[in-house]
């Protein structure tokens, strides 16, 4: 399967990566549209959103993502966790985006 992130988890893509662990790695988008600009990736392949369905590997990634924010220092700053999907996605590979600092705003 020619998949980026599968490519990236097997290592035949290089890599550093800010966190991981058996089932998620999280590592900085290669084209930041946000001063942080990271991605929380379940390591198994899953094509999009609604494949999602293990409760334990979804509560994995939610505390994943709550160490990026701390991390990152945007629990105060404003920040948003996005997933592309239904063919909105470049990657086809489930993930997270977590972007910030974001302003208040109704824009999405
Ligand atoms: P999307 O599928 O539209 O939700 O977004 C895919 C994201 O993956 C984009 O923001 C890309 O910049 C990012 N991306 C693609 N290839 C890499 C890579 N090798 N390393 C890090 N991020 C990547
Ligand atoms: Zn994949």
């Amino acid at each position: 399967m020619n998949c980026v992130f599968c490519k990236i988890r097997d290592r035949e893509i290089s890599k550093d990566f800010l966190y991981e662990d058996k089932d998620v790695m999280v590592f900085p988008d290669i084209n930041p549209l946000k001063p942080v600009h990271i991605l929380v990736v379940p390591k198994i392949h899953m094509k999009d959103f609604l494949e999602f369905s293990d409760k334990n590997l979804f509560l994995k990634v939610k505390t994943a993502i709550d160490k990026v924010i701390k991390s990152q220092k945007l629990n105060n700053k404003g920040y948003r966790v996005s997933v592309n999907g239904g063919g909105a996605q470049i990657v086809d590979h489930l993930h997270f985006h977590i972007t910030g600092p974001i302003e208040r705003s109704m824009e999405v």
